[in-house]
C-alpha cells in the first residue's frame, strides 16, 4: 500500500531519490515467512519506513543529496541501517535531503527540492524534508533523519509531524556521513509521539564503532511515551525565543501551548538564557570548520564522481576538477569559510571563540536545569516559507536554527511536535521540547501529554 502511495504522489512531493521497491518487497516477504514458520518477529516487523539518504546502506545508493556521490554503492550498512533490518522494519527508500544535510529547505539538494505536502509551493524544512515530507504525505509512517543543528526538528516543525534529536551520542553515527562530528545525531520522525518512541529504542543505544556513542542504557523512552502527563513538572519558556522575526500566529500558538501545560498541572516559569543569541553565529563557525576537514575525503579517488580522468591530468588536478564538479555552492560555501576559520593566525579569534561560546550555552543549559525538568519554545520562528523565497540570501535561511541551534552545542535531547496551525496562514507550528542529556523520556511523558 505505501509502495502504491508513493507511486501515486511523490511524483509531485518528490520526498524519495531513491524507491527500493524490490528490496521492500523482499523484506516484507522475508516478514511473513518469518511469521508462517512462528519465529520470534523483530519490535518493528513489517513496519514500512523512509531513510534519510545519508545512511549508508549496502547495495543501495546513497548520495547524501550531492552528485560528489552519484552512482556510489555502499558495501555496508550504517549502525542504525543494520539495526532496523534487525528489527524487521521494511525500508521504502532513501529520502532527499540538501546536499550534505547543509541547508534548512531541501532546495541544497543536487537532485531538486521537495515540495510541502500541505502546499507544495513551500519548502518541507530541512536538511530533512524528504523524510518529514514522506511522513506528512503519507508515503511512509516511519521516518529517520539526522540534526546537526535542526534538520530532524525543523521539517518536523513545518510539516506538521514529530521529530526527535537523542541526546548527542545516543544514536550511532558509524555509516551516517558525516557533516560536523561533534554535532552530527541520528534521530526518529513520526506522526506520533509513541511512533517515534518506539523507533527511537530500535535505533539507539552503544556501538563500538562509534567512539563518542554512549555506553549506557537506552533512556526508557517507550514507557515515558506511553504515560504521558505534566502534573508536578516544573516547565521553563526560554526568554530569549520570541521577539522580533518571530510570526505572530507562531507566537500564538506558542502561548496556547503553555497554557494547556498549566491546565494540565505543570508548573511553568520563565528562564533566561543569555549566551543563547550567539549559539547561531557560533554554529556558523564550528559546523563548516568540522565540515572543511570531513568533506576532504571526497577526493574524487575514493568514491562516486570523478571527473578529468582522461589521462591528461595530475591526481591533484583530478581531485581538484572533481570537487569543482560535484560539489554544490552551499557546500564550497562552508568549506571556505571552515577552512578560513581554521587557518593559522585566525583559529584563535574565530573557531577558538565559536568554542567559548558553546561552553557558554552548555552552561546556560546546565543553570537552567538545576530549576526546570524541561525547556520548551517554539520549534521555528516561521512556518514553512515559500520555495526559492530565502534561497539566494544564506543568513535568511540561517534563521530558521535559531531555536534549535543551542540544543546541537550542547549536545542534549529535544522533540519537535505539532501545536496547531498558524491562523494567518493555516500552515502547522511546532512545540520544541528540550531536556537534559540522556534524559530523553522526559521529552516523550511530557510530548504524549500534550500531542
Ligand atoms: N540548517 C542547518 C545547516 O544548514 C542545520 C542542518 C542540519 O541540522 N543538518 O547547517
Amino acid at each position: 500500500a505505501h509502495l502504491a502511495r508513493i507511486e501515486a504522489v511523490d511524483e509531485k512531493v518528490h520526498a524519495f531519490l531513491h524507491v527500493d521497491r524490490e528490496g521492500a518487497l523482499a523484506q516484507a516477504r522475508k516478514v511473513d515467512e518469518k511469521r508462517a514458520a512462528g519465529e520470534k518477529l523483530g519490535p518493528l516487523a513489517g513496519v514500512p519506513l523512509a531513510l534519510k539518504d545519508i545512511f549508508t546502506t549496502e547495495g543501495v545508493p546513497t548520495t547524501v543529496g550531492s552528485k560528489i556521490l552519484e552512482g556510489w554503492i555502499p558495501p555496508y550498512d550504517a549502525t542504525v541501517t543494520k539495526r532496523l533490518k534487525a528489527a524487521d522494519v521494511v525500508i521504502l527508500g532513501k529520502t532527499n535531503m540538501d546536499e550534505f544535510a547543509m541547508g534548512s529547505s531541501t532546495e541544497n539538494s543536487a537532485y531538486g527540492p521537495t515540495g510541502n505536502p500541505w502546499d507544495l509551493t513551500r519548502i518541507p524544512g530541512g536538511s530533512g524534508g524528504g523524510s518529514s515530507a514522506a511522513l506528512a504525505s503519507h508515503m511512509a509512517p516511519l521516518a529517520i533523519g539526522t540534526d546537526t543543528g535542526g534538520s530532524i526538528r525543523q521539517p518536523a516543525a513545518v510539516t506538521g509531524t514529530v521529530g526527535v534529536k537523542p541526546t548527542y551520542g545516543g544514536v550511532s553515527r558509524y555509516g551516517m556521513v558525516a557533516f560536523s562530528s561533534s554535532l552530527d545525531q541520528g534521530g526518529p520522525c513520526a506522526r506520533t509521539v509513541l511512533d517515534a518512541a518506539l523507533l527511537h529504542e530500535v535505533m539507539a543505544g552503544h556501538d563500538e564503532l562509534d567512539s563518542t556513542s554512549i555506553d549506557a542504557p537506552v533512556p526508557p523512552v517507550v514507557e515515558a511515551a506511553r504515560n504521558g502527563s505534566v502534573a508536578g513538572l516544573r516547565i521553563g519558556v526560554v526568554k530569549e525565543f520570541r521577539g522580533e522575526g518571530y510570526q505572530a500566529g507562531v507566537m500564538q500558538r506558542f502561548d496556547e501551548s503553555v497554557e494547556l501545560l498549566k491546565e494540565l498541572g505543570a508548573e511553568v516559569v520563565e528562564v533566561s538564557c543569555p549566551s543563547f543569541t550567539k549559539a547561531l553565529a557560533a554554529y556558523y563557525l564550528i559546523a563548516p570548520s568540522e565540515c572543511s576537514s570531513n568533506l576532504a575525503r571526497f577526493d574524487g579517488l575514493r568514491y562516486g564522481l570523478r571527473t578529468g580522468d582522461d589521462g591528461s591530468h595530475s591526481a591533484e588536478e583530478v581531485t581538484s576538477l572533481t570537487r569543482e564538479a560535484g560539489f554544490g555552492p552551499e557546500v564550497k560555501r562552508r568549506i571556505m569559510l571552515g577552512t578560513y576559520a581554521l587557518s593559522s593566525g585566525y583559529y584563535d579569534a574565530y573557531y577558538g571563540s565559536a568554542q567559548k561560546v558553546r561552553t557558554l550555552i552548555t552552561k546556560d543549559f546546565e543553570k537552567a536545569f538545576e530549576d526546570v525538568d524541561v525547556l520548551i519554545s517554539p520549534t521555528t520562528p516561521t512556518t514553512a516559507f515559500p520555495i526559492g523565497e530565502r534561497a539566494d540570501d544564506p543568513m535568511a535561511m540561517y534563521l530558521a536554527d535559531l531555536c534549535t541551534i543551542p540544543s546541537n552545542l550542547a549536545g542534549n535531547a529535544a522533540m519537535s511536535l505539532p501545536c496547531g496551525l498558524a491562523p494567518e496562514d493555516g500552515l502547522p507550528v511546532g512545540l520544541q521540547i528540550i531536556a537534559p542529556a540522556m534524559k530523553d523520556e522526559r521529552l516523550y511523558t511530557v510530548g504524549a501529554a500534550v500531542e
